[in-house]
């Protein structure tokens, strides 16, 4: 029997456009239907105002529009439960001979993916997920030894040297008007049905909000290398909510940087391949959720205790007598986002100044960034605790009074978070802080 019916699984690529589960999907089958779930295991796990739920269930009203304007009526069925069991049921009472859906890296999605293929094969569906999120994903890129790649360097240029044209060129969606329509009463529940509610979010939300703010960000690109390390200039183009949630391709972006001719855009494509980079050591690497990727690193005698705790307090709520810290703090607690230079120094007087385990501000930085992105966040604390791949060096670190000379040097931007005379004591003084740290560190590698 030829396939006739297939289940497209939206995740994190809420977009109609450059879209690899839905041509894949459309390319094969007569029949489509497109689902999307608030699953449960995740949500459960959060509190009742979560601003990335509030920016979900936006792009996931978007989405549905934009799909019914292109396909003429039809849809996305929208659910709220576990994934696990709900995708399967739902592609056996639909008839589909597959589910298919874009590949998500992290150990938790990948557990779950396993979990559903196992559910569908009993019943003869087949499970396909396809790379849409990178442009190299798991091991497509090995070092000359045929290993994983743990320098970014060399990683950049295999990455430079590999990227043939289809690498970026978009999964062009055709035959949309073959979506298969809902059935009566499909409805999307709203937030207080899935247990939320409304934020404070003021972000524009779905492909609308990212085109916007990508629209905007091609005129600055070339600037992006001389202003991207001072956050009161709009020097970044604050893309990574849309890049993960997929309201924007990443080919799309990538294929705009490569026809730029200038330092600018060079600069900002190197970021988005240290963004490949980490998603490859997560692939191969995933011990590293809750392990220093140096092993040796394990053994850091990092502070506990009361005092700790305390300090631990004062650093999530921008309490730490340091400006710059804290008025970076601020801004995550405010908006969801934080400036890189300014995640760099907070996990860093973290780590460094208070000695603290990176992985309790991981875990805070998770719960609070809009971007949350285990592979990028992981990275990018590891990366300042000196414990990751291609990492500070241990004995590098920064003082936070100097970065915020250099990169707020009218004090904008801490003028922005702060409160007038809202100035704390220091709560550990940088100097002899930072000899602890070498103390701590010395020695293990
Ligand atoms: C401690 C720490 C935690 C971080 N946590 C996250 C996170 O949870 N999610 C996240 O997307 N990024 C994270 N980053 C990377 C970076 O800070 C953000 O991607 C960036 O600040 C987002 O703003 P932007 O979109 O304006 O970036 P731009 O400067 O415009 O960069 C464009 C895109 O490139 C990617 N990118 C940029 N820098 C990095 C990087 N160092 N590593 C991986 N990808 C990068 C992002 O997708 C970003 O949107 C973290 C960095 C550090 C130091």
């Amino acid at each position: 029997m030829t396939p006739t019916a297939a289940l497209v699984w939206f995740r994190r690529d809420l977009r109609a456009r450059d879209h690899a589960a839905l041509r894949e999907a459309l390319g094969r089958f007569g029949r489509v239907h497109g689902v999307f779930v608030f699953d449960r295991p995740i949500l459960d796990a959060l509190p009742e105002e979560d601003r990335r739920v509030e920016f979900i269930h936006g792009s996931v009203r978007e989405l549905d529009r934009e799909l019914a304007r292109q396909s003429k009526g039809a849809g996305l069925l929208v659910r709220h439960g576990d994934a696990r069991e709900l995708i399967p049921r739902l592609a056996l009472e639909l008839g589909v001979q597959e589910v298919v859906c874009a590949t998500d890296y992290e150990p938790k999605a990948i557990q779950r993916d396993a979990a559903v293929a196992r559910a569908l094969e009993a019943h003869n569906i087949a499970f396909t997920s396809l790379r849409d999120k990178v442009i190299f994903e798991k091991d497509e890129l090995k070092t000359g030894a045929g290993g994983m790649y743990s320098v970014f360097t060399p990683y950049r240029k295999a990455w430079m040297r590999s990227l043939a044209p289809h690498r970026v060129s978009p999964f062009e969606v055709e035959g949309l008007e073959r979506l298969a329509p809902k059935g009566a009463g499909e409805r999307i529940p709203e937030l207080a049905e899935l247990g939320f509610r409304k934020t404070d979010l003021s972000l524009r939300v779905g492909s609308g909000g990212a085109r916007e703010l990508w629209d905007g960000f091609q005129t600055r690109i070339g600037n992006y290398q001389q202003d991207r390390d001072f956050p009161a200039l709009e020097g970044t183009s604050r893309l990574s909510v849309h890049l993960r949630f997929g309201t924007i391709s990443i080919r799309e972006l990538v294929r705009f940087a490569l026809t730029q001719d200038t330092e600018g855009a060079q600069s900002w494509l190197n970021e988005l391949v240290w963004r490949d980079f980490y998603h490859q050591i997560l692939w191969h690497r995933p011990d590293v959720e809750s392990h220093a990727f140096k092993r040796a690193y394990e053994a850091v005698p990092w502070e506990e205790g009361a005092v700790a705790d305390a300090r631990f307090e004062a650093w999530c709520e921008g309490r730490t007598g340091y400006p710059l810290v804290d008025a970076a703090m601020r801004q995550l607690l405010s908006t969801g986002w934080m400036h890189n230079r300014l995640r760099m120094v907070t996990a860093s007087f973290l780590t460094k100044d208070l000695g603290i385990h990176w992985l309790r501000g991981e875990r805070f930085f998770a719960r609070h960034l809009l971007d949350y992105d285990l592979a990028a966040n992981n990275g990018g604390w590891q990366w300042a605790a000196s414990t990751g791949c291609d990492a500070q060096p241990w004995f590098r670190i920064f003082n936070p009074t100097t970065q915020a000379r250099t990169f707020d040097p009218k004090g904008e931007f801490i003028r922005r978070y702060q409160g007038d005379g809202d100035f704390p004591p220091p709560i550990v003084d940088h100097a002899l802080a930072r000899q602890d740290a070498l103390r701590r560190f010395k020695g293990l590698a």
